[in-house]
């Protein structure tokens, strides 16, 4: 079979097989490679059109309670300096986005415990009163089923749980005294409450196979997803795996292309991380599946803290300057930036 009839395979397929995954996953030849690409941007266009959203993202607390080996926001790092935004600096930022004709939120932060939820439901709920019209999406990590509801109950619409790997024993290994299964349902009971749910992998974790990969993916489809991210690991200095290699920015490209022709029609982020491994990479990943991107609206200084992985793009930048930067990045590539919330598809 050659790599288009492998490619239609496994778009038209149920649940495609582990072998031809795994086959697509080590092809190495640039025109082979570029074939994949092309596939995933006609799967895009097809299912996705030419609009890409813009999510406007605040990260407003890195407190952690967590393990995640990968992650410089980790418990174990004590270098890190600890902040959590004000609600005044927290509507504030919402203002400059809502101003900036961006109709979603995405609130990021590390899981914290100490996290008073009442706190940031008012916040929410003083949010969705003033902007009637923008979606609200979460990325907290794990919580209790209550506290979903309470999210959910205050107006939340998404939420973005990576599952990071679907490989149980090695996400076992990156996190330490964390709970695989706990996470996969949490993601039933978003599900469950009504949000559009997002979840996803890290590509070039320590010890992950290409097997592994296409297991990933393989669950991608059968979750049927709103929404999925595939991002590069990049090694942070403040971590247990400080020593390991960037992911190979080539096999990321494959697994989101290839993410992105079997499940059709998800929302897929062309990550920051993508953005901040040398070479602005979002523009190749908007050319082989992506179709949202993420511009910052923390303040200067809470972005340098909110410090997941090292050099991420545009520290030094100003609030606001992203959309531009953006718009012409789309442009470049012949696509328009979507107006509205740009709900799921599903
Ligand atoms: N506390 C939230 C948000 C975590 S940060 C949660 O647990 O869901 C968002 C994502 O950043 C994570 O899900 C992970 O996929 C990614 N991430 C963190 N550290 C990273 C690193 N060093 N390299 C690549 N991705 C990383």
């Amino acid at each position: 079979m050659d790599i288009k009839e492998m490619l239609q395979k496994i778009y038209e397929a149920d649940f495609p097989a582990k072998v031809d995954l795994i086959a697509l996953l080590k092809t190495d030849k640039d025109e082979d490679i570029e074939e994949i690409y092309q596939f995933a941007d006609m799967v895009r266009k097809e299912y996705m059109g030419d609009a890409i959203y813009l999510r406007g993202l605040i990260e407003f607390s890195n407190y952690c309670q967590k393990t995640c080996s990968y992650c410089g926001l980790n418990i174990g790092n004590k270098k890190l300096k600890r902040y959590r935004m004000s609600e005044t600096e927290i509507l504030k930022a919402a203002e400059l986005i809502y101003q900036d004709n961006i109709r979603t939120i995405v609130f990021q932060s590390g899981e914290e415990n100490l996290l008073d939820i009442d706190w940031f439901v008012n916040i929410l709920k003083t949010i969705k009163k003033k902007y009637s019209d923008i979606a609200i999406t979460l990325s907290l990590g794990e919580k209790s089923f209550l506290d979903y509801q309470k999210l959910r109950d205050a107006g939340a619409d998404r939420y973005l749980l990576k599952m990071e790997t679907y490989n149980k024993k090695l996400y076992q290994i990156l996190h330490p005294h964390m709970d695989f299964d706990y996470r996969m349902k949490s993601l039933a009971y978003l599900k469950e409450l009504g949000f559009q749910t997002g979840s996803g992998n890290i590509v070039g974790l320590k010890g992950q196979t290409l097997e592994d990969l296409a297991n990933d993916i393989i669950s991608l489809k059968k979750y049927s997803y709103d929404m999925v991210s595939v991002s590069p690991f990049i090694a942070h200095p403040e971590t247990s795996l400080s020593h390991i290699r960037n992911a190979d920015v080539p096999m990321v490209l494959k697994v989101l292309a290839l993410t992105r022709i079997v499940t059709r029609n998800p929302h897929m982020p062309a990550t920051t991380a993508l953005g901040s491994m040398g070479k602005d990479y979002r523009i190749d990943a908007f050319k082989c599946g992506a179709n949202i991107v993420m511009p910052n609206y923390s303040a200067v200084e809470h972005k340098k803290l909110y410090e997941i992985y090292p050099n991420k793009r545009c520290l030094d930048e100003n609030v606001g300057l992203c959309k531009n930067c953006l718009k012409g990045m789309a442009e470049s590539v012949g696509r328009v930036i979507g107006q509205g919330r740009g709900d799921s598809l599903k």
